[in-house]
């Protein structure tokens, strides 16, 4: 005779479930965080920003300093860019990956795809301003020749409360 058993209720998911898509930029990401965190010192937004030879080296950071150097164009992808460029020697980055903490704007996403780089992995969403799906999806666009792949949502929570922290503390 078989026995029967009382249902059960299904098992609850585990809380950070492992995710391998996200998980292997979680360290770079958390470089991208560090480099944010510069920020404040010049009044900045925390925003953070690296770019990765395909070897995973990084090649070139840089964070937010438009108050720092009076230059609205000085956005953490900007100025990470300029720097792998100029340790390559070459504006062609195919192969790199960009990482940085915050959804880029259409402004960087134009330099994303200008400069080739092949893959961007972001943190926070930014749903007023976000070119890489949020607002725009400028670098996912089929009418540009050039199209990375876009990772989102890495430590997405922590990038988030971030920007937060520094929101709550200087406005
Ligand atoms: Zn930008």
């Amino acid at each position: 005779m078989q026995s029967v058993s009382a249902p059960q209720a299904a098992p609850l998911p585990a809380p950070v479930r492992p995710d391998p898509v996200r998980d292997r930029w979680a360290a770079p990401m958390r470089l991208a965080m560090a480099e944010a965190a510069l920020a404040p010192a010049t009044g900045d937004v925390p925003v953070g920003a690296l770019v990765l030879a395909p070897d995973g080296e990084v090649i070139g950071r840089g964070h937010n300093e438009r108050e720092a150097v009076g230059d609205p164009t000085a956005h953490a992808e900007v100025v990470a860019i300029r720097q792998a460029a100029e340790k390559t020697g070459a504006w062609r980055l195919g192969g790199c990956t960009l990482v940085v903490t915050l959804e880029p704007c259409t402004m960087c996403a134009g330099a994303i795809v200008l400069s080739r780089i092949d893959r961007v992995v972001y943190g926070a969403l930014d749903e007023k301003a976000g070119a890489a799906g949020s607002l725009f999806d400028v670098m996912r666009d089929r009418r540009l020749n050039h199209r990375p792949e876009v990772v989102w949502g890495v430590l997405a929570d922590e990038c988030g409360e971030q920007l937060r922290d520094f929101f709550d503390t200087h406005r």
